[in-house]
């Protein structure tokens, strides 16, 4: 298997490294300190001179296969890059969401005049849009709950109903939000949903207010928004009625992707931060780098990154092979993994750097209210997570294990039959004592196992217990048709069974021999197979017997 990135990766990955270093990095204390004098929704004029010096560069829409030629997999390495300064640099190269979502859907469903209307400005990166599907009066993670109505109504559709939590609407150049409602309240459950076109300007649209993530406000903000029988054209209507459930589907494919893979440059930042401070900061007479406990972070960090870094290439290869709906597992997990790893790594990082963590000193400390808001964005884990199962239970297997599992179980634990108990304490074996599969008793016909027990174990208790054993075996062995096979103990023979009266103190070579006579040359009867079969139940024990009877039978015959 070949890791290296493609050409075009590469070249797409050193450009971006590039502008990052030279433009993006040093522009974010402007940033910062433009929003802390002109409100935290200003937008910044840095951010045009970066913007410009993006499509310079030729890292423009590079979100958009259609656009930039570059396949899901070489444009993740762009993404993760882009999250090393999550704010500024993905909307600096026109990559952030929810417009990247939001341009996929107008490019694979938007209609020409939709597409010259809304999706050559937000190419351009000229205005900004917001999907909004999210309500705060049902559980919107299963989407089938959307309550806001979509009606028909002569040559428009009128939009009722209230959301939250949607992005990008407290900047002032969004102007265009995808709405999801109900247009078919009676259809099936996946047909009820459509998406619509509505513009920030149209009457009946209210902004409620913009609300704060672990007390942050970003930039384009996450805000409540009132729909009032808003009219709109019926022409603005995406694909057709009764299609946003497969548009949504469509829409979240690739995002996943680039949310995963900013998620990990965020936790790349992190590890960066607290591998400086782990060097520079001295406690206690050494550097914190020199603290196991502190390397011990910092290299489980490192592990966790790069292993889902390969998840999320593999999901990217898979989508770029076979398209986002044979990847829907790898989608699903991918948005619960990285996440997860980011908020992992970048608590570890705040607690390398202690007060300064949890400060603004640091990014970590919006960077971990971030990370933590992804495991919510886009549906909350357990909903990925119970996807990720449904595909597990449909997977066909080419093998279960059942069987080794079952032979495993036949291990012969010396003390569990001293004791006689299946108590896990007892189940623990000295490191003198043999583990032996029971089948190793058997050589030859003669069953070893009297001696093992007998030595190892010492009392009649195991020997007492294998023989009762060996009672149930050819007990069902008698009910077959036609009797034991050759060469087993003949029936009738006075064998003790469970109930049989047993000497306790009986000496154990004594009590696991057969009756006198049984065979004459002092040489145990033959069992079948000379095996124990699992506890698993009479019925069960005497289906395995006597299938083991029936195939030595048929050997010998
Ligand atoms: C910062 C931020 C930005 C967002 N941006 C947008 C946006 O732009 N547009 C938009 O439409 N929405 C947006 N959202 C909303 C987000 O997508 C939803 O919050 C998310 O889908 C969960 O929906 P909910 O809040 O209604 O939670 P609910 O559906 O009420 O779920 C609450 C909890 O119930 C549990 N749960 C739900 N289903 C299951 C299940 N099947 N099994 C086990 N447990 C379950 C989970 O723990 C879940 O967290 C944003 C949210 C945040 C925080």
């Amino acid at each position: 298997m070949d890791f290296a990135l493609s050409p075009a990766a590469q070249d797409a990955s050193d450009r971006m490294w590039a502008f990052m270093r030279e433009e993006v990095f040093p522009a974010e204390p402007q940033w910062a300190a433009y929003l802390r004098e002109h409100g935290e929704h200003a937008h910044p004029p840095v951010m045009e001179r970066l913007k410009e010096s993006a499509r310079a560069r030729g890292l423009w829409n590079l979100f958009l296969p259609a656009v930039s030629g570059l396949a899901n997999l070489d444009y993740a390495p762009v993404a993760e890059i882009s999250g090393w300064s999550p704010v500024i640099a993905p909307e600096a190269i026109n990559c952030q969401a929810p417009d990247t979502g939001n341009m996929e859907v107008l490019h694979m469903f938007g209609t020409a005049e939709q597409k010259k209307r809304w999706l050559e400005p937000l190419l351009a990166g000229q205005i900004r849009s917001a999907f909004a599907m999210t309500e705060p009066g049902v559980a919107s993670s299963d989407a089938t709950n959307i309550e806001t109505s979509i009606v028909r109504d002569g040559d428009e559709y009128v939009v009722s109903g209230r959301k939250w939590w949607i992005t990008g609407v407290a900047d002032e150049r969004c102007e265009i939000y995808i709405v999801m409602g109900k247009s078919a309240p009676q259809a099936e459950p996946y047909r009820r949903q459509s998406m619509i076109l509505v513009p920030r300007d149209t009457p009946g649209v209210t902004i409620v207010r913009h609300l704060p993530i672990f007390g942050y406000q970003d930039q384009h903000g996450h805000s409540e928004l009132a729909f009032d029988h808003a009219r709109v054209p019926a022409s603005n209507l995406l694909a057709g009625e009764g299609d946003g459930f497969a548009i949504a589907q469509a829409r979240l494919g690739p995002g996943r992707i680039h949310h995963a893979m900013r998620a990990i440059g965020m936790a790349e930042r992190a590890l960066a931060l607290m591998v400086e401070r782990a060097k520079s900061r001295t406690a206690f007479g050494t550097t914190l780098a020199d603290q196991g406990v502190v390397r011990e972070l910092i290299a489980q960090s490192r592990i966790e990154i790069d292993q889902v870094r390969l998840y999320v290439y593999k999901t990217a290869w898979l989508i770029d092979r076979e398209g986002a709906k044979a990847a829907q597992s790898e989608i699903a997990g991918i948005k619960v993994a990285a996440p997860a790893v980011a908020t992992r790594v970048i608590d570890r990082a705040i607690e390398v750097y202690g007060g300064a963590g949890v400060s603004d000193d640091t990014p970590l400390a919006y960077f971990y209210a971030w990370a933590r808001v992804l495991r919510i964005v886009d549906g909350p884990d357990a909903v990925h997570r119970r996807s990720v199962a449904r595909h597990e239970l449909r997977r066909e297997r080419p093998f279960a294990g059942l069987e080794v599992h079952r032979r495993q179980r036949r291990v012969t634990y010396p003390n569990r039959v001293w004791f006689g108990s299946f108590k896990r304490s007892n189940r623990r074996r000295p490191r003198s004592w043999p583990l032996r599969a029971r089948t190793d008793h058997v050589e030859e016909g003669r069953d070893t196992r009297r001696s093992d027990r007998a030595n190892d174990c010492g009392p009649a208790v195991g020997a007492r217990r294998s023989v009762r054993q060996r009672g149930g075996a050819d007990r069902a062995l008698r009910r077959q048709p036609g009797g034991l096979p050759r060469g087993s103990q003949a029936p009738g023979t006075p064998w003790p069974g469970r109930n049989a009266p047993w000497p306790a103190r009986r000496p154990v070579h004594q009590a696991a021999r057969p009756p006198a006579g049984s065979q004459g040359d002092g040489r145990l009867p033959r069992l079948p197979e000379g095996r124990i079969a699992p506890a698993r139940g009479r019925q069960a024990r005497r289906r395995i017997v006597l299938r083991r009877a029936r195939r030595r039978a048929d050997r010998r015959r």
